[in-house]
């Protein structure tokens, strides 16, 4: 057999032992798992169903419009592409429909919690367009709208981003919105991180909005890693969209265009069943059960991390993160990531705004609860999690307290099964 079973063996083992609290991560399904790892692998699909540059695809032309439409009944949306190969590249074909190189946009301050494609400049997007970019107030740490309006109104980027990887709070879409109409932006809204707690309408909708929203299918949504892209209410009554070519075109033809041929080849079908697969358990009432849950274990640990003296950015969450500022415990975000390895707790360092420190070392963590609550684990447990935490940090160079709290770990993860439904 080779080798690489074994390491596969492995990882399953380590994902098993762990306390999962990377904010992007989950366990996705058995049957998730299945579709990725079927025959559909094989299958050239270049095109879209009923358009393809292959033949033999009448099958997956069945399963990509079954995607489709579960993605629209799920979101509410009247379009949807499933084709991306992964949240980047949704964000990829975003830039590729709506701007020219060397146009303007604005997002939020990676170091504030924005995503990579969201400007910053060792990034596409950083290093092809021109970039401003908002964040939150330092007393807060909730975004600053009016400072977010000041720079919009100064600079007149083309496209306003809403979106994030490490906020812990809700988005006021409107507020977005009111900013790009006065300067004649496109909106687009990246859900990357909350889509499944958007789904299920546990957080402000940016459909009603946005004229584009782009997600990823791994996070909160528990699907194959991937992407997704979906157009807001009144995006595609924007007809006479002129194309950064100077062409005419429906947004929805632009959108499909600019990630096939645009920005990619043929699509991954394999992984294109998997999101069918879970968006059909998303539409399922227990994906509702879950997605609450995930939001209620947010807010428990993130008062139980208060309760032991850690400085939670803003105060609290609304999602299922929280950023961390260490800076009160005289530790570094890099030396407890690494501590909590060792304890098998996973999280990931991570800036906190205004953060004297730099991306490689950082002043925070990132925890996410997506992951632990498919696991199982309820309100009651993010008290002992935080507790075993709080040890770790307490005790960051003690190695007996760190395989004391790694015991405790693993027998708080014994008989939880890796999939859960
Ligand atoms: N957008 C946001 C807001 C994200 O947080 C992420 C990933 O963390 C992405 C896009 C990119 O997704 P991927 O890693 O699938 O390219």
């Amino acid at each position: 057999m080779d080798i690489i079973f074994d390491l596969i063996e492995k990882e399953r083992q380590r994902q098993s032992h762990g306390l999962e609290l990377i904010a992007s991560e989950n366990f996705v399904s058995e049957n998730v798992m299945k579709a990725m790892g079927s025959v559909l692998t094989n299958k050239y699909a270049e095109g879209y169903p009923g358009k393809r540059y292959y033949g033999g695809c009448e099958v997956v032309d069945e399963v990509e419009t079954l995607a489709i439409n579960r993605a629209k009944e799920l979101f509410g949306v009247d379009y949807v592409n499933v084709q991306p190969h992964s949240g980047s590249q949704a964000n990829a074909a975003v830039y590729l429909a709506v701007l020219k190189a060397g146009d303007k946009i604005m997002g939020m301050d990676l170091s504030m919690g924005g995503h990579l494609t969201h400007g910053s400049g060792v990034n596409f997007s950083g290093i092809q367009y021109q970039v401003v970019s908002y964040g939150v107030q330092k007393e807060t740490g909730l975004i600053d709208y009016d400072q977010m309006r000041e720079v919009a109104l100064r600079e007149r980027p083309k496209m306003l981003i809403a979106g994030f990887s490490a906020y812990s709070r809700d988005l006021d879409y409107a507020k977005f919105r009111e900013v790009a109409d006065e300067i004649g932006a496109t909106l687009w809204a990246d859900i990357a991180h909350p889509a499944g707690l958007v789904a299920k309408g546990l957080l402000n909708s940016p459909f009603e909005h946005c004229h584009v929203v782009t997600t990823t299918t791994h996070k909160t949504l528990r699907g194959p890693r991937g992407g997704m892209i979906m157009m807001g209410k009144d995006f595609e009554n924007t007809y006479g969209h002129k194309t950064p070519k100077g062409e005419t075109k429906m947004m929805s033809q632009v959108l499909d265009g600019a990630v096939f041929p645009g920005i990619q080849g043929g699509p991954l079908e394999h992984v294109i069943a998997g999101k069918a697969v879970a968006f059909g358990e998303a539409l399922d009432g227990q994906f509702e059960i879950y997605a609450k849950q995930v939001k209620a274990n947010a807010q428990a640990l993130s008062k139980a991390m208060t309760d032991r003296g850690f400085d939670i950015v803003s105060g609290g969450t609304d999602n299922h993160l929280m950023l961390v500022d260490l800076r009160n415990k005289n530790v570094n975000g890099k030396e407890t990531e690494k501590a909590l390895v060792l304890a098998d707790i996973t999280c990931n360092k991570n800036m906190v705004p205004f953060d004297d420190k730099s991306p490689f070392t950082t002043s925070g963590i990132r925890l996410g609860t997506a992951a632990i609550t498919t696991r199982g684990l309820k309100e009651n447990d993010m008290d002992t999690i935080a507790g075993l935490i709080s040890e770790v940090v307490d005790n960051i160079k003690n190695e007996e307290v760190i395989t004391s709290v790694r015991k405790k770990v693993n027998e708080l993860m014994e008989g939880r099964a890796l999939f859960n439904y």
